[in-house]
């Protein structure tokens, strides 16, 4: 029953999106404009995509939205949300079989927009879950590897944790120092040593997918790293605190010390950057559609906030000239944004689509969003610096969006090589 929760919940709520798109349908002339949706993306999705938005819409405004300011001035994130999204069939939504709801790529990017429409945070520990470990393992695991940690992890009652960044070796991750060899005492172990840092959901992750060089051959590989199985001093996984972006996420170090990982624990055939490269570009097309959720949550605040707060003679100041021009281009850039996404995911679904056109979604996305949410946040003028409008706290979670999962200027070099031929990362 479970596996197919997502769509389950979503054909039963499609009745009733049907039904509330023909009362608006009524009502509102077909041609009219909607600044929600400038485009007309939804134009774009099928019967069951738009019922699933609408499902993880309503969770997300239902559920997560009342949580979210108190948990990023506590910078306390809880694994309960993780259970939660299983329930509905958030996590691993996009991989068929093993309980998750094998939907489509742009319904997968529906579920993150809705997501990052509360919070960057809130999404980046969904997506750590869904595309880089259980995308991960569905990718490159074995059928065993597979059946042991799908399923509980599509239910959210199994964390994953994604270690690839070291100390040393952020954007250049090929230059990595942890290093796995045979186990000096116990046969058909690796013994896995080394330091992975900001790593999201690090601390309170049952399963880390940890990426690093085999001293035989001196390529990376992909190991399962278990907590319960770890002895004592082997690994620990402390919180890095006091963040001034995504507080309402968890993120750590992964320090390991001769760590023992069983044979049957590494990732049997990838190697090299392959293997953590392509949990990336999944991730990497989740946050694409993600930003533009952040990016509509500003653009609404701040319409609302323009129309009710007024300045000079009583005016509001959304009647002014440069207040308008700010929300029309960024209204202009999430509807851009969004067609961009949708139109990447469906080449992915065919299989047509290149790396390069996520690095280009994925870089154009954050910095759109990046760029418009901190002009945005001119228009709350003083009142923007408390967190209960909510602009501040979503510029602050866009830097890191624009900084994680390859930084921005690192997808224009691997576009410019794309587009040049030539290499211009060193
Ligand atoms: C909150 C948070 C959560 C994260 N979660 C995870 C996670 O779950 N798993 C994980 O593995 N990592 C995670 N990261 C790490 C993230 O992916 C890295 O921070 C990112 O890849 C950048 O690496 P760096 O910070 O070492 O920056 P650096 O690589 O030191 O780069 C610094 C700056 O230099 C620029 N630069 C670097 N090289 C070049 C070049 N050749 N030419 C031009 N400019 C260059 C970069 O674009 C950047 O602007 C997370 C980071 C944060 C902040």
């Amino acid at each position: 029953m479970f596996r197919h929760a997502l769509r389950t919940v979503a054909r039963s709520n499609a009745s009733s999106w049907r039904q509330v798109a023909v009362r608006s349908y009524a009502t509102v002339p077909k041609t009219a404009f909607d600044w929600r949706d400038p485009l007309a993306s939804k134009n774009l999705l099928t019967e069951e995509e738009l019922a699933i938005a609408e499902t993880a819409e309503r969770y997300c405004q239902e559920r997560m939205l009342p949580r979210v300011l108190q948990a990023y001035r506590d910078e306390h994130y809880d694994p309960k949300i993780l259970q939660e999204m299983g329930e509905i069939g958030l996590l691993g939504a996009n991989i068929d079989g093993y309980g998750c709801a094998g939907v489509s790529t742009v319904a997968g990017g529906m579920t993150t927009r809705a997501v990052e429409r509360v919070d960057s945070g809130y999404r980046s520990g969904m997506s750590v879950q869904s595309s880089l470990v259980m995308g991960g393992i569905h990718e490159f695991g074995t059928e065993e590897q597979k059946e042991r940690f799908l399923p509980e992890m599509a239910k959210g009652r199994l964390l994953g944790a994604f270690g690839l960044t070291e100390p040393n070796h952020g954007s250049d991750p090929g230059s990595m120092e942890s290093v796995a060899k045979p186990h000096a005492t116990k046969k058909g172990y690796y013994s896995l040593s080394g330091t992975k840092t900001w790593i999201t959901n690090s601390p309170i992750a049952d399963v880390l997918l940890v990426w690093a060089k085999l001293q035989e051959t001196g390529q990376i590989r992909g190991f399962l790293v278990e907590r319960k199985d770890c002895p004592p001093g082997t690994l620990s996984t402390p919180a890095i605190k006091d963040k001034n972006g995504l507080r309402a996420s968890i993120t750590g170090m992964i320090q390991m010390d001769e760590c023992p990982v069983p044979e049957a624990n590494m990732f049997p055939d990838v190697e090299g950057l392959k293997g953590p490269f392509s949990c990336l570009n999944s991730a990497r097309y989740g946050i694409s559609m993600g930003v533009m959720g952040a990016l509509e949550d500003c653009i609404d605040r701040a319409r609302t906030y323009a129309l009710e707060r007024k300045q000079f003679k009583g005016n509001p100041l959304a009647k002014y000239q440069l207040i308008q021009k700010k929300l029309a281009d960024a209204a202009t850039d999430a509807a851009y944004g969004t067609l961009a996404s949708i139109q990447v995911g469906r080449l992915k679904d065919e299989g047509k689509a290149t790396p390069e056109m996520i690095s280009m979604v994925k870089r154009q996305n954050c910095d759109a969003a990046l760029r418009n949410s901190r002009i945005l946040q001119e228009i709350f003028g003083g009142n923007a610096v408390s967190d209960e409008y909510h602009i501040g706290r979503h510029v602050a979670n866009l830097y890191v969006t624009q900084t994680y999962e390859g930084q921005s200027d690192i997808h224009s070099l691997i576009l410019g090589r794309a587009i040049t031929g030539v290499q211009a990362f060193c």
